[in-house]
């Protein structure tokens, strides 16, 4: 579903399902995956950072790091949250054959006097 660049393809390479299924922002609901994934990694980073600081917690660093890393954080995992989005949406409402492109065979004709493809 990723490719190389971490985005999301068009379409799956094997069975042409297309992975936007609708034309109506389909993948803002893998912006709410993207930020429960994030909430949760900045409840674990805020809570272990506290946890393993001692008595001494750095809390001027934790209001600058921390909302940075969310961010980058955020952004790197969007393409991830595009794939979890996408398998719970086809849980609930699972694929049908109308979303599977079934590719035409090119068809090519060679001109018999000059051999050319037309
Ligand atoms: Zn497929």
């Amino acid at each position: 579903m990723l490719n190389r660049r971490a985005g999301v393809r068009d379409r799956c390479l094997a069975c042409g399902f297309r992975y936007e299924r609708s034309d109506d922002n389909y993948f803002m609901g893998a912006m709410f995956f993207n930020f429960m994934i994030g909430a949760t990694l900045f409840m674990v980073a805020l809570f272990s950072i506290i946890a393993f600081s001692g008595p001494d917690i750095p809390w001027d660093m934790l209001g600058y790091v921390i909302p940075i890393l969310l961010g980058v954080c955020m952004v790197i995992l969007y393409p991830f949250s595009k794939v979890v989005w996408l398998g719970v949406d086809v849980m609930m409402r699972p694929v049908t054959a109308d979303e599977l492109y079934v590719p035409t065979p090119v068809v090519a004709r060679v001109d018999e006097t000059s051999g050319q493809v037309i």
